[in-house]
């Protein structure tokens, strides 16, 4: 046997390998996202290790998809949803959103 002939085998007995439950759930939640799940839970809004939390928890991969949102930032201090500044009534208040998305956080003057 060549050495190529090895290499075929191994490929075709590990994509013939099924995968994990915990593979096949990540896998759906990735299509349904449409993008990469191994974020950053502060400034994205989820990682990897969420999503595996999520799975152990039992959420449904539809369930999992639809708790990640694209972050808001703010237009005039740069914080997001999921960094964002620390105010009187708390983090992750808006004072203004667009339609287009992004908006002006509670600890900013309201734009002019
Ligand atoms: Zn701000
Ligand atoms: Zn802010």
């Amino acid at each position: 046997m060549t050495n190529t002939d090895h290499q075929d085998i191994w490929a075709y007995e590990s994509a013939g390998c099924a995968p994990t439950e915990w593979e096949r759930w990540i896998d759906q939640v990735e299509s349904r996202l449409g993008h990469d799940v191994d974020g950053d839970q502060a400034e994205d809004g989820y990682s990897l290790d969420g999503f595996h939390d999520m799975w152990k928890q039992g959420v449904a991969p539809h369930d999992a998809a639809a708790s990640v949102r694209p972050a808001r930032t703010c237009r005039s201090c740069g914080c997001t949803d999921y960094a964002a500044c620390d105010t009187i009534v708390g983090p992750g208040a808006w004072r203004v959103t667009f339609d287009d998305g992004p908006g002006i956080c509670t600890a900013c003057p309201a734009p002019s």
